[in-house]
């Protein structure tokens, strides 16, 4: 029963039926794109080594190249945000599924969502530790559930009674994630005890932010929009706090009518903008094009109200946005007219 509605799962994120097929072969689109990101923060050529900007290029484009294969062979805009998102939940240089950041009690947990612009469907899970692979988790929310949202345990539950894959704990550790939460967690003790951290201890630890998220937003041949969110959340994060990007409207929004978006930065000011959203409700009754859209909320909203962080975007005509008012945030595109970048500086 379980490997069935796994395969049912697997064909309705890869495949349309015949009748849906011909359907929508006579609706396609030329232009189809793919944009993914890979988190915001303290980005420069002067704190990123060129081996590891080399590494989060690779990362970055195997995931959009996996994931853009699916638009080009024809398949719907949700199998290649899952695709590309599971893959770099996969790679622990990114604070998404394997390699996320601990929280205050040195756990890591996860948030992810997506929504599909054609329906205007979503799912999303948060809370969750033992889930391989959160986007996939949240795409089954959506498919499988009645439900936009489940957490902790429930999703864990839902997971294992749905075939999902399920690890112990213990695989999303990655020592650098956890040495450097080591590290917060010994200069806290030291201001706490001696109130000693220094001007440099407090810079150092400002530095270090980086907002690891990883998001994608996807138009395919047929115009739908389909845009998803994944995270560990911040670094000691308290009281089970659940981010923006499990939050439909503000980590993440799409709309066939609109755009599709994908945030990251600090959560809490995304909820409070509903960032994603405002984006869409921009280009809808402001007629906005994407690019000035996004950049209204992030230096707009997001900045007046203190936060910090960026967003990727897609509009209905496959034209590409990026906005952060950090300084740099790892980003990607590919469009079937054979343009494909990977950036992370301003
Ligand atoms: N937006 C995420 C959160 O607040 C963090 C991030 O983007 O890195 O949970």
């Amino acid at each position: 029963m379980k490997i069935f509605s796994v395969i049912l799962f697997l064909l309705s994120i890869t495949a349309c039926n015949k009748a849906d097929k011909q359907r929508l072969e006579s609706k396609k689109q030329k232009t189809y794109t793919l944009v993914i990101h890979g988190g915001a923060g303290n980005i420069t050529k002067e704190n990123l080594s060129n081996e590891r900007w080399l590494l989060y290029q690779e990362g970055l484009k195997i995931a959009l190249d996996s994931g853009y294969a699916i638009l080009e062979s024809g398949h719907h805009a949700l199998g290649a945000v899952t695709r590309a998102i599971s893959i770099l939940e996969d790679n622990p240089l990114f604070n998404a599924g394997k390699g996320s950041v601990y929280n205050i009690h040195g756990k890591q947990e996860m948030d992810a969502s997506i929504m599909d612009g054609s329906t205007l469907n979503s799912g999303a899970v948060a809370g969750v530790n033992n889930i391989k692979n959160p986007i996939i988790a949240a795409h089954w929310v959506m498919y499988g559930s009645q439900h936009a949202i489940l957490s902790g345990n429930g999703a864990k539950q839902f997971a294992i009674e749905n075939g999902l894959e399920i690890v112990d704990s213990t695989y999303f550790y990655t020592k650098r994630r956890y040495d450097y939460w080591k590290s917060l967690k010994d200069k806290e003790k030291l201001r706490l005890d001696h109130d000693k951290l220094s001007f440099e201890d407090e810079t150092s630890i400002w530095e270090h932010k980086k907002y690891g998220t990883v998001g994608a937003v996807a138009l395919d041949q047929y115009g739908n929009i389909v845009a998803g969110t994944s995270t560990g959340g911040l670094t000691n994060k308290q009281y089970g706090r659940i981010g923006d990007s499990p939050i439909v409207g503000a980590g993440t929004y799409a709309n066939n009518k609109t755009c599709g978006v994908s945030c990251t930065g600090t959560g809490e000011y995304f909820i409070r903008t509903l960032a994603a959203h405002e984006v869409s409700s921009l280009v809808q009754y402001k007629n906005m094009p994407i690019q000035e859209a996004t950049d209204s909320v992030i230096y707009g909203r997001i900045s007046t109200l203190g936060g910090d962080g960026g967003m990727i975007a897609l509009d209905r005509y496959g034209n590409v946005a990026y906005s952060f008012n950090t300084s740099g945030m790892f980003r990607a595109f590919k469009r079937s007219d054979g343009t494909t970048k990977i950036e992370a500086f301003k």
